[in-house]
């Protein structure tokens, strides 16, 4: 701790840490003492100067501390963050991911009570997403603990993802600790292959939080024409297709993801002539399908976040609602919709409002079978609620 620096919050603001949320927006501090440097350790009193956390500092952006500890006298050091990443990877085991996976979720940010920081395993690689200055200054450290927790060949950092920008950090990529790694390498899930592009993928590769949700959908897929949108590197096509498709067909405006689709489908030696790739904007997509009057038994609609936050939430609904419609416009009677949104900015109730306004606009009956929600490697502290990102509901129409 810098025992020279302290923070004050104004009066009632200290509410949610006594809830244990662990952020502290800077509209809440009253002031700052001892100018501590960034991801300095420093304890935050109340406006009656009762300790309340220690939090690493982060002086640039809105959540201007983010907790590590709610006891005075917990020494954040080494052994303290070794403590945590052993805590995280052991609530892991329990949950049975090895006997399906070779790749997880290791660390869930502040669900796994580290802020910022995002660890997914891929087999013998690790990549690490270091999102806050409270473990930039840990990076070297969290690297070498991770190495040595887990006996993996490398660590490899993607810490790119815009939210950097907000804590006033540059991007950074690289290797972390270990040796050179085969790029994109190969995971299993569920007896799939997949290659994973670790150094240029979408966040770090892979879309784990949809493991339980891709395993579902391949119990829907027999005899079915599925559509597959927004596909990625085929998460959900694959399932499709492991699970007897008939056809399926994958949207997506990346080519280098598409690509990526394509080797996948041979390393699991699928049925080429099933597998229909179209590169195109899945808005514009679903409206040819529609002009061209073709139709599908299963449509997937996983689209990137369009709300990062509740700012957004307005127009990001728009687009939700135009997409679902669409959708249901294309599915057969008696069709089945998986659809999702991974935006932060959405919560579950409204979500389903959008679908529902969807459905009534598209003059279908539908009803929900499944909600959906991220695996359990990605859990969610019930202090910190905005740890629930994605969510997912599974219709049929009638
Ligand atoms: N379903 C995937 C993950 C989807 S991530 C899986 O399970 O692995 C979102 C994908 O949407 C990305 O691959 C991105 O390239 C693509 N994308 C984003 N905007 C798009 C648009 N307007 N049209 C088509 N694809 C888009």
């Amino acid at each position: 701790m810098n025992q020279n620096a302290r923070m004050n919050l104004k009066p009632g603001r200290e509410k949610s840490l006594m809830r244990r949320h662990p952020w502290v927006f800077s509209g809440a501090v009253h002031q700052v003492v001892g100018e501590p440097a960034d991801g300095d350790v420093i304890p935050v009193f109340s406006a009656e100067n009762r300790f309340i956390a220690q939090i690493a500092y982060s002086h640039n952006s809105q959540i201007v501390g983010r907790v590590w500890s709610y006891q005075q006298d917990q020494i954040v050091d080494q052994d303290f963050i070794r403590s945590l990443l052993e805590k995280s990877i052991a609530l892991r085991e329990g949950l049975g991911i090895g006997q399906v996976s070779d790749s997880l979720r290791l660390v869930h940010a502040e669900s796994d009570g580290i802020p910022g920081l995002v660890v997914d395993q891929y087999a013998k690689v690790i990549v690490a997403q270091i999102l806050s200055n409270g473990v930039e200054v840990w990076r070297e450290a969290i690297a070498e603990i991770l190495l040595d927790l887990t006996g993996v060949e490398a660590i490899y950092e993607r810490s790119d993802a815009e939210v950097r920008i907000l804590e006033g950090l540059e991007h950074k990529v690289g290797l972390l600790a270990g040796s050179e790694f085969v790029d994109p390498l190969e995971i299993s899930e569920y007896g799939i292959k997949y290659l994973v592009p670790i150094t240029s993928g979408h966040k770090t590769g892979f879309y784990l939080d949809q493991r339980a949700n891709r395993q579902l959908l391949q119990k829907y897929a027999a005899g079915k024409d599925v559509l597959d949108c927004f596909s990625y590197s085929g998460g959900f096509s694959l399932n499709a297709a492991a699970g007897g498709a008939n056809s399926v067909t994958a949207v997506d405006n990346s080519a280098p993801a598409l690509e990526l689709l394509q080797q996948n489908s041979v390393l699991n030696s699928y049925d080429e002539k099933i597998l229909e790739i179209i590169q195109a904007d899945v808005f514009k997509q679903l409206r040819k399908f529609r002009d061209q009057g073709r139709s599908f038994d299963l449509i997937i609609l996983d689209p990137p976040k369009f709300a990062p936050t509740r700012s957004h939430a307005n127009q990001a609904a728009r687009g939700y609602k135009d997409i679902n419609l669409l959708a249901f416009k294309l599915l057969r009677p008696g069709g089945t919709l998986f659809t999702f949104s991974c935006s932060g900015g959405i919560d579950e109730a409204l979500f389903q409002k959008i679908v529902a306004g969807a459905a009534l606009d598209a003059s279908v009956d539908a009803r929900i079978l499944h909600r959906m929600s991220q695996s359990a490697d990605h859990p969610v502290g019930l202090n910190f609620p905005e740890g629930q990102y994605l969510k997912g509901l599974v219709c049929r129409i009638g």
